[in-house]
């Protein structure tokens, strides 16, 4: 994919060798001072730390790593001084180098440092957040969250889960570099390709889509399907190419509708029981296919209607190369099975009636409105049971 610049004002470059574009986007934004946000071990690994560093040269670079997989706001609070040291030689550059974690605390970083109230106070009131000074540049290291082309954030305050959104959050450059990619243990490549896959899926039904995020949700999907099993199993170039083009086409379809219930599901499994995040939203995803194909004039909730949601669904089976909703949904835990992800949540410990009750009580209700088939209480409480046996 050539370079590309959306109306967000995101250029986006994906290609082996993206990376070596650092230098050049931050002459073009007139960067003085900077904020590498980095993973732990990872920023080594990928050989991001040996591309990135000689292009810093001549800058003012103050330094945020050693944040946990799953960020909270003590964690964000915590980076705020660097953003602010920064800050004393102008409106500072944020680079978040890294999975999403490391990209959403660049975000949240970027975020924090234009509050007057600390994040952690605002979260819970679902206030209106100030819009950003700092400039963010997203350089990832997975092919998954796509979270270099969505304006929000995820930080955990406690065992709760909240989303940090605000339109100055989407990155001024990304820079998708499939060579940063190639170290990945098989695992990781397998969640994180996943969540990008699920990404797609749960975009297309979402209620919160357009014909704009449609198109793009579903250049996600055939891409995943296409190349998800090779960069797991048998990593080609061209697979972790595919799979950067399907993660960051993931990104941009949410970044517009959101997701839906399997995400809302997952983020317990994940805080409680360190099942990676795309991983925890795969448990789900089949039966919701399953789920949502049943529809009815009693319980559709898009406001578009029966006939397009059945035209979604539809759509999702045909994309997963299914006959109809259980052959979609028995193609994709296959698949799942195949990258060694195991989906019974019995088997991941999370199976007891504590457990699901659990569950389902950390389930964030916004994200339930935006499935397609309405899901209360019962309808939760049943997923919950079938995904467990
Ligand atoms: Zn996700």
């Amino acid at each position: 994919m050539a370079d590309s610049s959306d109306e967000m004002g995101t250029t986006t470059i994906i290609a082996p060798g993206a990376v070596a574009r650092l230098g050049e986007a931050l002459k073009t934004i007139e960067a003085t001072a900077l904020v590498l946000v980095t993973g732990a071990g990872s920023y080594t690994r990928s050989g991001a730390r040996a591309a990135i560093e000689p292009q810093l040269d001549g800058y003012a670079v103050e330094l945020v790593n050693g944040f946990s997989p799953n960020p909270s706001v003590e964690e964000v609070a915590a980076g705020l001084d660097a953003v602010r040291r920064a800050s004393l030689h102008g409106p500072p550059v944020i680079i978040g180098v890294g999975g999403g974690s490391a990209m959403d605390v660049a975000k949240l970083l970027a975020a924090g440092a234009a509050q007057e109230r600390p994040l952690g106070e605002l979260l819970p009131a679902g206030a209106t957040l100030a819009p950003t000074a700092a400039t963010l540049i997203l350089i990832p290291t997975t092919a998954g969250t796509g979270s270099e082309a969505t304006h929000f954030a995820t930080v955990y305050k406690g065992t709760q889960k909240y989303s940090v959104a605000h339109p100055s959050l989407r990155p001024r450059w990304a820079l998708v570099d499939p060579d940063l990619c190639a170290s990945l243990p098989p695992e990781i490549t397998a969640s994180t390709g996943v969540d990008a896959l699920c990404q797609g899926i749960e975009s297309l039904w979402a209620v919160g889509s357009t014909e704009a995020s449609r198109e793009h949700a579903s250049a996600a999907i055939a891409r995943a399907m296409q190349h998800l099993e090779a960069a797991v199993l048998a990593p080609t170039s061209e697979a972790r190419l595919g799979m950067c083009e399907a993660a960051n086409w993931a990104g941009r379809a949410i970044d517009v509708s959101k997701t839906t219930a399997c995400h809302a599901l997952s983020y317990g499994l994940t805080i409680r029981w360190d099942v990676p995040h795309g991983h925890a939203v795969a448990t789900s995803l089949g039966e919701m296919i399953v789920f949502n194909s049943e529809t009815s004039e009693a319980d559709v909730v898009d406001p578009r209607g029966l006939e397009h949601v059945r035209e979604v669904m539809a759509k999702v089976v045909r994309l997963l190369g299914g006959r109809d909703p259980e052959d979609a949904k028995r193609r994709f835990n296959d698949l799942m099975c195949r990258l060694d992800l195991v989906l019974n949540l019995s088997a991941l410990g999370a199976g007891e009636a504590d457990d699901r009750r659990w569950l389902a009580s950390q389930v964030n209700v916004e994200r339930l409105g935006n499935n397609p088939r309405r899901m209360g209480a019962p309808e939760l409480d049943a997923l919950l049971s079938r995904i467990a046996q």
